[in-house]
């Protein structure tokens, strides 16, 4: 059992106070009973001598011994009994002598005939109480031993007065020592108590001083309170800072990290990596085992490896469903505050399309010029091998010359102009124009070959003024690239219109045409650079003009895209800002 601070203070002192009385009691009662009986004993003594006196003044008879007896034991207040060297009972002032037994075995008797003088004290049965007994014999023969006695009552009734207001006293000053303890340690533990209640609310409140009042010791220990909380509430600011940064890269950073500890179970996991590893379909990964938590082979894999080698572990993993290409690296931690496994995952999705696109880049390349070369190269062994001696045929051969370099010269060109937008050195610079406007220049100068190819160009603007935020020459080279797409693949008798009309806050800018259409295969693919269709490999086209046309409308904040079926023609349209 605990107990309170008032009991602990005051029980030792409760205790000393009423051993203290009890000794004390003890000891006044044995001295007052020691220094009472001595002077009773002297008292009775003396008056043992006086009666002696007047013993000797009349006859050693019965009657003279019995009047003495009588007398005297009024006049002294005392009992008086007279008896014989043989221990009859001559005279007693309170009984009839004749029938009290022989005295000469009483203690004070003994003692007189022995030493002349002797005390006893004890219970009578005679009278019925405690009583003091003297006996003095007067060493003369012819008179008989004296004996005093005294009723004790007095003295017993005085020394249990004594006791009794002893104790009451002992008691009362336990009392108050108990109830002076209560008020001390009350005044000591109320800012102990007040104490406890700040530090066990500490928790919940973000007021961190702390107050005690009362005595210097607490007040100080108050005061060392508050510090510490203070600091610990800095300590504590500064780690949940620390910590929120941690959460905040974790959060924003593209590479997945999870850990495991060395149990095996997921200890931390960032959005990042429940992204890469697919992990939406779960509930809070935290706490799990890897084992449950991740589904792909090859990462537990990896994972079982690290933590059967201890050794690092680099893998990547595929998936095919969403084209996706993740590199794993698992490494072993050590040490505190953790052991286990760290997985990091980096998506080099985006780094395999564009490794891809560089590949097909130089391919598609080395392709388009390796048939212009050839052609050139075929033209100058023919030049060398006599054409040039037929000045006639050696024309025609440089004309055919000039041409593959002039297309050769145009690809370089385009290929220049579409790195420039890609890499953003082209500006485009916004201004509002007419679409009327960016529309008539490119058609006027494709109107001759249009005609040449026997084919009606019809334009609509829907409403007539509209206008566009856009880049005038930029724009003008969208739309000829598509216009001549259409010449190209148009067969003569066909129909091209052009049409624009307003949209929400754009303008949709549309190219039809009657022609041959593109076969669905290849629809996704026609705004990629060098692409071309099977049925266009002959029309000579570098398979860039899709694709400049694409960055020039992106960089206009615009989307391109085409409706064609094969044989029926093809609709191209983009959008731009509506001024
Ligand atoms: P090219 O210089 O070969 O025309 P483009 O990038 O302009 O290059 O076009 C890419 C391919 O898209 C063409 O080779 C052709 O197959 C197809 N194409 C473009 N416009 C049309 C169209 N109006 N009708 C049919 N096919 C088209």
């Amino acid at each position: 059992m605990r107990l309170g601070m008032r009991w602990r203070i005051a029980l030792p002192y409760m205790t000393v106070v009423l051993v203290a009385s009890a000794v004390l009691g003890l000891y006044l009662s044995q001295e007052l009973h020691h220094a009472l009986m001595e002077s009773y004993r002297v008292r009775l003594l003396a008056e043992a001598s006086l009666v002696r006196l007047f013993l000797t003044e009349g006859p050693a008879e019965p009657d003279h011994l019995r009047e003495v007896a009588g007398r005297w034991s009024q006049q002294l207040d005392s009992r008086l009994t007279l008896i014989n060297r043989d221990g009859v009972v001559l005279a007693d002032s309170h009984f009839d002598p004749a029938a009290m037994d022989n005295h000469l075995a009483r203690p004070e008797v003994q003692e007189a005939l022995a030493e002349g003088a002797g005390a006893s004290a004890r219970f009578s049965h005679t009278t019925g109480y405690n009583m003091l007994y003297v006996a003095l014999d007067p060493k003369d023969t012819a008179l008989p031993i004296i004996r005093v006695s005294a009723s004790l009552q007095e003295i017993d009734a005085g020394i249990s007065r004594m006791q009794t207001t002893l104790m009451a006293t002992a008691l009362g000053a336990s009392a108050l020592v108990m109830a002076l303890s209560f008020v001390l340690a009350d005044r000591i533990t109320r800012p102990l108590r007040r104490l406890t209640d700040r530090v066990l609310s500490y928790r919940s409140s973000s007021e961190r001083a702390m107050k005690a009042e009362g005595y210097d010791e607490v007040q100080s220990l108050a005061d060392a309170f508050g510090q510490m909380t203070s600091e610990l509430g800095r300590r504590v600011d500064a780690l949940a800072e620390e910590r929120n940064k941690i959460a905040l890269v974790l959060a924003h950073l593209n590479d997945g990290v999870l850990i495991t500890d060395s149990e095996g179970v997921v200890h931390l996991i960032n959005p990042a990596a429940v992204r890469l590893l697919d992990l939406t379909w779960q509930s809070d990964p935290i706490g799990r085992p890897l084992m449950e938590v991740v589904g792909s082979p090859s990462v537990l894999e990896a994972w079982k490896r690290c933590r059967e080698t201890g050794q690092e572990q680099e893998t990547m993993i595929e998936v095919p469903d969403r084209g996706a290409f993740v590199r794993l690296v698992v490494s072993p931690i050590a040490g505190s505050p953790l052991s286990g496994e760290m997985l990091l995952l980096q998506d080099l999705t985006q780094v395999r399309r564009l490794e891809s696109v560089r590949r097909d880049f130089i391919s598609n390349i080395s392709h388009e010029l390796r048939t212009p070369l050839a052609s050139l190269k075929a033209l100058v062994d023919t030049l060398q091998d006599g054409a040039l001696e037929d000045p006639t045929a050696a024309r025609n051969f440089l004309q055919r010359m000039e041409i593959e370099v002039d297309s050769l010269t145009q690809m370089v060109q385009e290929l220049l102009e579409l790195s420039r937008i890609e890499s953003g050195q082209v500006p485009i610079r916004l201004a509002p124009v007419l679409v009327a406007e960016l529309l008539a220049g490119p058609l006027e100068h494709l109107q001759p070959q249009a005609e040449r190819a026997r084919l009606e160009v019809a334009v609509n603007l829907v409403p007539d003024g509209l206008t566009v935020l856009a880049d005038q020459e930029r724009t003008r080279q969208v739309i000829t690239n598509l216009v001549h797409n259409a010449i190209k693949f148009t067969p003569p008798g066909g129909r091209i219109s052009v049409s624009a009309i307003r949209a929400g806050d754009e303008v949709v800018i549309a190219v039809a045409d009657t022609g041959i259409g593109i076969p669905e295969k290849d629809l996704p693919r026609i705004f990629e650079r060098f692409y071309k269709a099977d049925r266009a490999r002959a029309s000579g086209g570098t398979g860039l003009g899709l694709a400049i046309a694409k960055h020039i409308v992106q960089a206009h904040g615009g989307r391109i895209w085409v409706k064609s079926q094969e044989g029926a023609g093809s609709t191209f349209y983009f959008t731009l800002p509506a001024a």
